[in-house]
């Protein structure tokens, strides 16, 4: 049968786009499929209808291509209550239905096949099409660029004829993908950079970039966790919050991306800890969307808590809307392709579906 793949057009909020011209091009060249696109899909990226058009997909409206294709590819869930969704359709998304599952119902009710693929496993393999390290590479470099907008002193040591400025003190929770963007990019503006991550792995890739890690002893990492991180024993917790707490009173800027796939992100962070971080701190957290790792953290919103400013947003790569549309619409081609050369009983595809109704 011919693939047949839908593009629809994201909601308000979404500035980046799952699939751009150059991939619809290399999609229609290398395998007989049909690619239909709504209209003004890629405008938020500056992206015209002509130039889809050029790269061999055709315009139509939604209810049309919902009826016609088989394979629909979005960021996040486009399906409205009044879309006419023909049974049996292919969803490919980002929906982290791990943590948010009550997602997966509507899905459900249309009898639907979904893959997310925020799900791909962290093998050698899976690295082309991994959308999560794309988003939070991202990410964590814009988080430093958020705080140093919203920092009212500078980043590195500035010496001028009758003063020095002090360099900033950058601390990073979580040294996965989005706090080592964040270490490399804070470490390029001068600033003192430590982080910390109950990964032990992560203290030799902090120390290469230049930063110095926050030791505690005594972490719990399981084997077959795919190198994510794993709840932790109290008595550890609290070694690792009296040593979070001693580094905060120096900590000029927080960036927060400690996060455990598909749980509540830990909270390293409490109210009474921010009251004793220098005046004019800044705290960006990107673990937001799942709680947060600062307990006064509100997700989508910007707060100051004495003089100490708040910002919660785990989307920050929506604010390179050009460049992440570049990574993902590159990590969406190399899925696809897996797809229909390894078909739906490979061992990645099936890694990443999350409901599978015939
Ligand atoms: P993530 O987004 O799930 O979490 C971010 C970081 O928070 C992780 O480093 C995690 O260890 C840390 N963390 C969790 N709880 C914590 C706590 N209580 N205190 C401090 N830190 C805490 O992780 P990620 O960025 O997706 O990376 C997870 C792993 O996957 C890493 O080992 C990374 O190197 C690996 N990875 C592999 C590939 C690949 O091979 N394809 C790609 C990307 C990432």
């Amino acid at each position: 049968m011919k693939h047949h793949f839908g593009l629809l057009k994201e909601s308000s909020q979404e500035t980046r786009l799952a699939f751009l011209p150059q991939e619809v091009k290399k999609l229609i060249e290398k395998y007989e499929v049909v690619i239909q696109v709504e209209k003004d899909y890629g405008l938020r990226a500056n992206i015209t209808d002509a130039e889809y058009i050029s790269a061999g997909a055709t315009i139509e409206t939604k209810a049309h291509i919902l009826q016609k294709a088989n394979f629909i590819l979005s960021i996040n869930d486009v399906i409205e209550e009044k879309d006419n969704v023909t049974p049996h359709t292919t969803f490919i998304g980002i929906y982290n239905t791990l943590y948010f599952s009550e997602r997966l119902e509507k899905f459900k009710k249309l009898q639907a096949k979904v893959y997310s693929l925020d799900q791909l496993p962290r093998t050698t393999l899976a690295q082309a099409m991994d959308v999560r390290s794309s988003l939070d590479a991202l990410s964590g470099y814009k988080a430093v660029l958020k705080a140093t907008e919203l920092y009212a002193k500078v980043f590195p040591m500035i010496t001028t004829a009758t003063s020095t400025l002090q360099p900033a003190k950058v601390l990073v929770l979580g040294a996965g993908v989005a706090g080592l963007q964040a270490i490399a990019t804070a470490k390029r503006l001068g600033a003192i950079v430590h982080a910390f991550d109950v990964r032990k792995a992560a203290g030799e890739e902090v120390r290469s970039l230049g930063a110095n890690f926050i030791e505690v002893e005594g972490n719990t990492e399981a084997k077959n966790s795919g190198g994510y991180a794993v709840e932790q024993a109290e008595d550890y917790k609290q070694r690792q919050q009296d040593r979070i707490n001693e580094q905060l009173q120096s900590t000029n800027i927080v960036i927060c991306t400690a996060n455990i796939p598909g749980k509540k992100a830990p909270v390293l962070i409490d109210e009474n800890a921010v009251q004793n971080m220098p005046s004019g701190s800044v705290i960006i957290d990107l673990a937001a969307e799942q709680g947060g790792n600062c307990s006064l953290t509100k997700n989508n919103e910007t707060i100051t808590y004495n003089s100490t400013t708040i910002l919660g947003n785990s989307h920050l790569s929506r604010e390179l809307s050009k460049a992440a549309s570049q990574l993902l619409s590159a990590n969406y081609f190399n899925f696809i392709k897996h797809f229909i050369e390894k078909g739906e009983e490979n061992e990645l595809i099936k890694a990443t579906q999350v409901i599978n109704q015939e």
